[in-house]
């Protein structure tokens, strides 16, 4: 299982994909399979072994833009192809690491075990990579939505064995809880990027007098001391949020947390009116919706992406093509039923789930 070189598992906050590992591991372990983590030297997941490269994760190298830090993806795959080398008891890798580690792995030969790459990003984002990709026979790849398989290029769908929805600890047993009391905020949690869409999410709470708060790292950055005392940097992220979301920020009307930690995100988020997504890209996944469905919150947002999938317009949330349309629709999931979020979120996203599903696609990958 390759968690790749940015951040420990579990990450212990901000960490899209190293908590999706952490969420996977133990039931797959449940359902006996072995696994050998590839990740940083401090991750802390109960693991038959781990192997590492980095003692501890890399993300703070994200200063700059992700395509010009150069040698960490490569130095940590190499991990990947030396333990394939020295060793005969790896039957397949499942893959997480985006685009340049895929390209490693991808050259490896035709002894060497398949590999199970699953697609967390935005594929246009690397067309160099994925627009001409040649699994060379061993390399096949899932979505995290079936949104993200369609709209995949062509080169790449011919290497997909399907969608597995995301999954979260928080859903198991969550139709059993009591739905939690709410509180009059909004809730959008996430990396502040052009992507998750913030500087419409401010703008609207700011014309439309509702309270907005903001969860999640800028760059690499968890909180505004830290980004004070980074000064001028690369990150195209840092300027987008100094741009269009910090002028917005008043500590009263918007506010802007940093990264928040369970189980105070938790909190955060279950005492939320709603989780606000107003996407600009096409969220391949999305983590934080089926935490807040799980949380009972409903999800308001644009119907991008993975968002259709996962919400059920009128009963878990409300989804809309029109910008304008968000704030009305904030006010209407006021009266939605938390406990049917819950109901959902119970039935459709756990850990559980989530990994029968994978252990169907090494078997199909293990007898392509
Ligand atoms: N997260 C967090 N604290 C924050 C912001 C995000 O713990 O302040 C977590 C969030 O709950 C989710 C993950 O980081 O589990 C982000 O994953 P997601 O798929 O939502 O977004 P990505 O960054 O992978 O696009």
């Amino acid at each position: 299982m390759n968690a790749g070189p940015w951040l420990s598992v579990p990450p212990g906050g901000y960490g899209g994909i190293e908590n999706i590992v952490a969420t996977l591991v133990p039931p797959l372990r449940d359902l006996g399979v072995e696994v050998v983590l590839v990740s940083v030297g401090d991750s802390t997941l109960e693991v038959d072994e781990l192997l590492s490269v980095f003692p501890v994760g890399q993300f703070r190298q994200l200063q700059r833009p992700y395509n010009q830090v150069n040698g960490v993806v490569p130095a940590h795959q190499h991990a990947v192809v030396r333990a394939l080398r020295e060793r005969s008891d790896i039957d397949l890798v499942h893959d997480h690491v985006e685009a340049a580690g895929l390209a490693t792995l991808a050259a490896l030969g035709r002894h060497d075990p398949p590999v199970l790459h699953t697609l967390h990003w935005d594929l246009h984002k690397h067309p160099e990579l994925y627009g001409t990709f040649d699994g060379g026979g061993r390399v096949w790849v899932n979505g995290v939505s079936a949104d993200q398989i369609a709209r995949a290029p062509e080169a790449l769908r011919a290497h997909a064995v399907g969608h597995v929805h995301l999954a979260t600890p928080l859903a198991e047993g969550a139709h059993l809880r009591r739905p939690p009391e709410k509180g009059g905020h909004v809730v959008i949690l996430g990396r502040i990027t052009p992507g998750k869409g913030q500087d419409l999410g401010v703008r609207l709470a700011h014309q439309h007098g509702f309270d907005l708060i903001l969860a999640g790292p800028v760059g690499p950055y968890h909180s505004a001391a830290d980004l004070a005392a980074a000064g001028s940097t690369d990150n195209p992220d840092v300027a987008y949020f100094r741009e269009k979301v910090e002028p917005y920020v008043d500590g009263w009307r918007v506010r802007w947390l940093g990264t928040v930690r369970p189980p105070a995100r938790d909190d955060l988020v279950a005492s939320a009116r709603a989780v606000l997504a107003p996407l600009r890209w096409a969220e391949p996944g999305g983590t934080f919706v089926v935490e807040a469905l799980a949380l009972g919150t409903p999800v308001v947002g644009l119907a991008r992406g993975c968002l259709p999938e996962l919400v059920d317009h009128g009963r878990t949330g409300y989804l809309t093509e029109v910008d304008d349309e968000l704030p009305d629709l904030l006010e209407a999931a006021a009266k939605l039923d938390p406990a049917e979020s819950m109901r959902d979120a119970a039935a459709r996203f756990t850990p559980a789930l989530m990994a029968s599903r994978y252990v169907e696609l090494y078997r199909q990958v293990l007898a392509s």
